[in-house]
């Protein structure tokens, strides 16, 4: 059978050791007798489980001490919604950078809690997407919060520099690139990131929070979406996702084996150049992001016609390259190369890349 290489935005694949371990272990856990999914989260084994998944966490990005780590239900857009009901009694406006459709997607929903003000777009230049930077005195102080995306996954987008917003809290939706890399979470007042690309199964989320921004909720924020209720509760105050988190768990195992987020952005680096320089190179493939904020997760490209688009994408899967197809709303192609993906899928990618374009130029 042909080994497949899975480039899908997300659900995303999973470390094939992770997926083994779980396989392994599925019906029997820690000699219970039972699926880690059919015990009580109360329970002893459970709680450690649940206490070393955020330690690991804590220690692979280094979160310092005044942030509290929070699993929480509802993805990405759960926290769409969550963050503009915990900041509101912060004030009654927040800013935001457009980038793309998930920057756009998180403002869409805040303007339903406050009042919002863009403070920045991606703009094209000459043909290329770039992202204006930010400085504190473009943002209104009294904001409740300002709101960017770092790596928006439908449009390949990644910025790399933290925006200046002076004392306003620094929100970011790190959806589809936490833990591709080092990070200051110092500079963050919240961070959060919906699980399916490089933490684990959908649903779950991740959020990071700083202690003095768990307490200005609305009055009317549900108490499940609460950020202090659920510090509180060890992030237990409903039954959480149990097996996600536990897979979540093993994937930050996984990646403290690989040698943390410092090692691992290395090979990032290195997958992404590859493909970069494969479609710079060929005078077939076109990518439209500025060099600066080429993604390193999400490498979008577009072929000379859309003709070619179905065959190649109709070849790709037939080699084994599945889930190529870019984003409806953006076209071309699109290759999702999170954390999980061995370097050698994108060896085996670029190959038919160059083979393809051979054949069809
Ligand atoms: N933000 C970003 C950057 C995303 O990529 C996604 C999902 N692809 C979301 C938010 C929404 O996540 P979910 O579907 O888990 O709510």
């Amino acid at each position: 059978m042909t080994k497949i290489y899975n480039f899908c935005a997300g659900p995303a694949m999973l470390p094939v050791e992770v997926m083994q371990k779980a396989q392994a272990e599925f019906l029997d856990w820690q000699s219970m007798g039972r699926s880690v999914m059919e015990i009580s989260h109360r329970s002893k084994e459970y709680i450690a489980l649940a206490e070393a998944a955020e330690q690991d966490l804590r220690e692979l990005l280094n979160v310092p001490d005044n942030y509290k780590v929070l699993f929480a239900q509802g993805g990405g857009r759960g926290q769409f919604s969550a963050v503009p009901m915990n900041l509101r009694g912060r004030g009654d406006s927040g800013a935001f950078l457009l980038t793309g459709s998930w920057s756009e997607g998180a403002l869409s929903e805040a303007s339903k809690f406050l009042n919002t003000k863009v403070v920045g777009e991606v703009e094209v230049q000459e043909g290329l997407s770039t992202v204006p930077s930010i400085t504190e005195n473009q943002i209104d102080q009294k904001s409740a919060y300002f709101h960017y995306c770092a790596n928006e996954t439908v449009d390949g987008i990644e910025i790399n520099d933290i925006p200046d917003c002076g004392d306003v809290p620094l929100v970011v939706d790190m959806s589809s690139n936490i833990l591709s890399k080092p990070l200051d979470v110092s500079k963050f007042g919240v961070i959060y990131a919906g699980a399916q690309k490089n933490i684990g199964p959908s649903g779950l989320s991740v959020v990071i929070v700083r202690d003095d921004l768990l307490d200005y909720a609305m009055p009317e924020t549900p108490t499940f979406l609460h950020y202090k209720t659920m510090a509180n509760y060890d992030s237990m105050y409903n039954t959480p996702p149990t097996y996600s988190w536990y897979l979540a768990g093993l994937v930050f195992k996984w990646l403290k084996e690989q040698g943390g987020v410092a090692s691992i952005a290395e090979k990032n680096a290195k997958k992404a150049a590859l493909l970069y320089d494969c479609i710079d190179e060929s005078c077939f493939y076109l990518n439209k992001v500025h060099p600066n904020f080429r993604s390193k997760m999400n490498v979008t490209f577009h072929l000379p016609n859309a003709e070619l688009d179905a065959i190649f994408i109709r070849e790709s899967e037939q080699a084994g390259l599945t889930a190529l197809k870019g984003h409806r709303n953006v076209g071309g192609m699109r290759a999702s190369i999170y954390n999980a993906m061995p370097l050698e899928g994108v060896i085996v990618l670029t190959q038919f890349m160059r083979d393809f374009a051979r054949r069809y130029k």
